[in-house]
């Protein structure tokens, strides 16, 4: 890949990032509250029926009212989105591949704004909104980078009077369904591989975070973006989510979200319905339950630095994040230990300040399914930190650890979602492997062990789709870790690799004799 690397991280130990923070968090307080339109083939449209997005570290506080589309509203898109392909798929991919450029370089200009944004929607800490917005510049810089590199297609042998070429063209229409975890760089990165290939979009951003969707759309708009390639249209799963998984008009899906409303979108996509000639493409990224294998040959302190900071960034709401850990019995006590004073000493609080570590998670739905857990979690392990939560001002939920689990209790084996870390023992590192590998998912893992043996062991045997050695299981980078993972966790397609983009495509096979 020429010339990429990402996008460095803010250093909050510095004054004036820090200053630059606080005043950005001040840039946002000025614009909340406001209403934003749908955009469908450019034009605004106001809705009387709002999707309201409230900050859920401070539940009162208003981020935003967003339009909410109707069917018809998404039929209007689908039939610009149809028209738009005819022009955008003919426009060359390096101009394509400009817009996704500008709009990385505006959105480093106000890299601090757009953080600030997520900590008030999302309730991002200070480093976790701005590593996101990061990413969000990673995938731009890093998709259209790979979009020049493919752009003449693949080279295949051609024989004596014969000229062969391998081409990738679009797809068509695709439509976008973006998670609330992270609002900005997944919801921007499947927006813009699906856009730089050629394809249009129907883009519907999570419920619960449409604000920052809208503020890319402007990006997208001031970078060059012509009118309809990408259609913003925040709206219900069940109204219109189905209703465009359905249309026989749609040529592919690219969700990111929950296992179930992937697997419910894979059925209904696999109905032909009237009018419809092809096969929909599904590229899915779905749930995880993600484990931390420590060996009993490992660094011990890393081993729980790297269980705490994984389990506990963003409040355990990544589908990469470790929720449980399997610890061979030589070191389980030494390690459970240091987890449980290194989750004691954690901050817990506001995300607009930079001393707290953890910060709300996302809604009332997220806060009563992750108590509902804990209350699970008391009957199949012992606690022995956290288990307490407070929804009074924000939906608070502190850093939980369950330790002497069973490997198939079910804290161990079904996605949560929240700070909520299981523990279980394992007599040899082989059981360890085995019991990571106990569940349907399959998106992260990670090994803290100094026994080379046992890490080609692991690469062999955790069947995971981004495997650490020796760090945590979060924080994929874009063009270094591509990110995706087997079974329930999806289609497997790697976000941020080098084979992203073809998914979005296909390949055409031209042959001519001389
Ligand atoms: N790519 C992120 C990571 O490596 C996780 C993305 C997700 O939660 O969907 O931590």
């Amino acid at each position: 890949m020429i010339n990429y690397q990402h996008e460095p991280f803010k250093d909050f130990s510095l004054e004036q990032n820090r200053q630059a923070y606080t005043d950005a968090l001040a840039l946002v307080e000025s614009y909340l509250g406001q209403d934003y339109p749908l955009i469908i083939g450019g034009e605004r449209i106001t809705t009387d029926d709002k999707i309201e997005s409230y900050n859920p570290a401070n539940h009162s506080q208003l981020i935003g009212r967003v339009s909410k589309a109707t069917k018809e509203h998404a039929e209007q898109a689908m039939q610009i989105a149809d028209a738009t392909f005819k022009t955008w798929k003919k426009v060359k991919p390096e101009s394509r591949a400009d817009v996704l450029f500008k709009a990385a370089a505006i959105i480093r200009r106000r890299h601090f704004e757009f953080s600030a944004l997520l900590t008030k929607e999302a309730g991002k800490t200070w480093v976790e909104a701005d590593v996101e917005t990061a990413e969000c510049i990673d995938f731009l810089e890093y998709y259209g980078r790979q979009m020049l590199e493919m752009k003449d297609g693949r080279p295949v042998a051609s024989r004596k009077d014969e000229f062969n070429r391998y081409d990738y063209i679009p797809l068509g229409v695709g439509v976008v369904i973006s998670p609330w975890n992270f609002p900005f760089a997944i919801m921007g990165g499947t927006t813009t591989a699906a856009l730089v290939t050629g394809n249009t979009v129907l883009l519907k951003p999570a419920s619960t975070t449409p604000v920052i969707a809208y503020k890319f759309m402007e990006v997208l708009e001031e970078a060059g973006l012509p009118a309809g390639v990408v259609n913003f249209i925040p709206g219900g799963g069940g109204e219109i989510g189905d209703y465009l998984v359905d249309h026989h008009r749609t040529r592919f899906i690219s969700f990111t979200g929950s296992r179930d409303v992937g697997l419910r979108i894979n059925k209904r996509a696999s109905v032909l319905n009237e009018g419809q000639i092809w096969l929909k493409r599904i590229i899915a990224e779905m749930g995880g339950k993600d484990t931390i294998v420590v060996d009993a040959e490992a660094d011990l302190e890393l081993a729980a630095q790297s269980i705490v900071k994984s389990a506990f960034g963003f409040s355990g709401q990544k589908c990469s994040a470790c929720s449980r850990a399997v610890i061979v019995a030589d070191v389980y006590d030494d390690v459970v230990s240091r987890v449980i004073e290194l989750t004691n000493a954690l901050t817990v609080g506001s995300p607009e300040d930079v001393n707290n570590f953890v910060g709300s998670v996302i809604d009332a739905a997220a806060y009563k399914k992750i108590t509902e857990y804990i209350e699970i979690g008391k009957g199949e392990g012992k606690l022995v930190a956290g288990g307490t939560a407070d929804d009074s001002t924000g939906y608070f939920v502190h850093p939980t650890v369950f330790v002497d689990v069973a490997p198939d209790a079910r804290i161990m084996k079904e996605e949560i979602f929240g700070p909520v870390l299981a523990v279980a023992k394992a007599a040899t590192f082989e059981e360890a492997i085995d019991i990571a590998n106990n569940t349907e998912y399959g998106l992260t893992g990670a090994v803290i062990t100094k026994n080379r043996a046992h890490q080609e062991y692991a690469r062999e045997e955790f069947h995971v789709g981004n495997l650490y050695f020796n760090r945590g299981c979060t924080g994929a980078i874009v063009g270094y870790q591509p990110f995706g993972g087997f079974n329930m966790s999806g289609t497997d397609s790697k976000a941020g690799g080098p084979d992203y983009l073809t998914l979005h495509m296909q390949a055409k096979t031209t042959s001519e004799m001389y």
